[in-house]
């Protein structure tokens, strides 16, 4: 019999990617297309979910292709995706209403902030287990109805729909608008702010208090199930995941025992906790959220240290300074000096997130002197990461009373070998990167491969993980101390700069 394989789909914020993996975790083939950032204001962030999904029409034949690979050889397809961002489309015409509103935008700070001072909005933490904040769907679900005309109306009537990108995707390959499902999953569902964490369905307070029509959300179901088969594109492969990327990250990592813990290294970077069937409250300024769920079983919770500002300051630093040509010379121009020189860079782009949560918060640059070069700043910048890191595992460990005995790192930005030895050095202890770097759809692949029977069980995925790389601590704690106290003030500095 012809081998099989299993697909992961990963729409991210910056590409989408498709990956073929056999049994044994090896990526057999890989194609990936970028998509168009929009910044039509300051904060606004946009992107064309049409175009999207002309990327998916291109890329999953193409895989197939590159590998040699036919339709009826693929077990399941697993689908990930960017959490948060928000499309409304047309369910007769298949046509958005408008260009999806990305996480990072902050466009509904001011909404957030009416919405924060109504006395309701101290429940709402303890319904969905988060705080309100730019970050999440519902605001931005909300902005949508407001602002473009008729569409209230329009989804009073039935007429549209709303999705994150899982359930964008999965409604156009089940059929469109002859017939395409209408779903999400819980993990994705759990960052709408919508979904009530413990009953895990659409919250009706939550919905009044956002104001927004029950009709045009999806079903919410488990997060490996079999949705059905593809119709368009590639027809006749059987969808069985489908996860927000930072549980399917978790997953990857097997993360399956409760306290395991990975941070994924990206655009942003996400730091996620397995808790088990134990919702816990953070106290910290975590998030609350679900890991995943498997079928019909119980879910597995999780918490979340949210960094908005990561690999993004990166992109930052070449695009709009041009210091540096691509991401990876950054570590280059980082070693050119052996410290930061006194400077210190607080990437509050969008507010900071975890564990500060400040919407009006906004970036600085500290400790500018004649001396500071552009390899300080280099260094600045990777600093920034780390540090962010370490905010949230203190927020990780107070919340579990847990110190941290490792750290499993994944993503584009554990290519960059100064910044994982900085990572353990500001965290002092080890940094793990697995073989398979591609996590996100690793998990994805993990979770639709175990729907189906592909791979028999949990045990089985975590004997393939391999390790990589290993960073041990080099710093001593005197140093390591007195940096963190520079980067804690400076910090401080950024918050409320947007107001006075
Ligand atoms: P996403 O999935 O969020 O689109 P990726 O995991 O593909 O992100 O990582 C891309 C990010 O990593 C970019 O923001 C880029 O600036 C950053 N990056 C890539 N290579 C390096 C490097 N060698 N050093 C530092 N940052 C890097």
């Amino acid at each position: 019999m012809a081998q099989r394989y299993v697909m992961a789909i990963d729409q991210g914020t910056t590409s989408t990617r498709c990956i073929l993996f056999d049994q044994n975790a090896r990526l057999v083939s890989v194609v990936q297309r970028e998509h168009r950032q929009y910044h039509p204001r300051p904060g606004w962030v946009e992107q064309d979910a049409v175009e999207i999904w002309r990327n998916v029409d291109r890329i999953m034949p193409q895989a197939l292709r590159d590998a040699g690979v036919g339709a009826e050889q693929v077990a399941a397809l697993g689908i990930t995706n960017q959490r948060e961002t928000a499309v409304v489309w047309d369910r007769h015409t298949g046509v958005p209403v408008g260009r999806a509103i990305v996480w990072e935008d902050i466009r509904t700070e001011e909404l957030v902030g009416e919405l924060t001072a109504r006395p309701e909005s101290s429940g709402i933490r303890e319904r969905c287990g988060l705080p309100l904040a730019t970050y999440f769907s519902a605001p931005k679900l909300r902005w949508l109805l407001d602002n473009t005309p008729g569409l209230r109306e329009r989804a009073e009537r039935g007429d549209v729909l709303f999705g994150t990108m899982d359930t964008w995707l999965i409604w156009n390959l089940t059929g469109g608008v002859s017939g395409g499902l209408h779903v999400t999953d819980v993990t994705n569902a759990s960052r709408t702010m919508l979904m009530n964490l413990t009953t895990q369905s659409w919250d009706d307070e939550l919905l009044s208090f956002f104001d927004i029509p029950a009709r045009i959300l999806p079903e919410i179901r488990a997060s490996t199930e079999i949705h059905g088969r593809t119709t368009r594109v590639v027809p006749g492969v059987t969808i069985s995941a489908a996860l927000g990327d930072q549980h399917a990250a978790l997953f990857g990592q097997t993360c399956f025992a409760k306290g395991e813990t990975k941070c994924t290294y990206g655009t942003g970077s996400f730091l996620l906790m397995n808790t088990g069937d134990t919702l816990v409250k953070s106290e910290h300024g975590l998030l609350t959220t679900i890991g995943y769920q498997l079928g019909g079983e119980p879910a597995t919770y999780a918490l979340e240290g949210s960094i908005a500002v990561t690999g993004s300051l990166v992109q930052w630093f070449r695009d709009k300074l041009g210091l540096i040509q691509s991401a990876p010379e950054i570590e280059t121009l980082a070693r050119t000096v052996t410290d930061n020189g006194g400077c210190y860079i607080v990437p509050a782009f969008s507010g900071l997130f975890a564990p500060h949560w400040h919407s009006e918060a906004r970036g600085i640059i500290v400790g500018l002197t004649s001396y500071i070069s552009k390899g300080h700043l280099a260094r600045a910048v990777l600093e920034a990461t780390a540090w962010q890191t370490r905010e949230v595992v203190d927020a990780m460990t107070a919340e579990s009373g847990v110190p941290s005995k490792a750290l499993k790192v994944d993503g584009g930005m554990t290519a960059d070998h100064l910044l994982m030895q900085t990572i353990a050095d500001v965290l002092d202890v080890p940094v793990l990167r697995p073989m398979v770097a591609e996590t996100v759809s690793l998990g994805a692949a993990y979770a639709a491969g175990l729907a189906v029977g592909y791979w028999p069980d949990l045990e089985g995925l975590r004997r393939n993980w391999h390790l990589a790389a290993r960073w041990n601590p080099q710093w001593n704690a005197a140093d390591r101390d007195a940096e963190y106290a520079n980067w804690k003030r400076a910090v401080e500095l950024t918050f409320g700069w947007a107001k006075p």
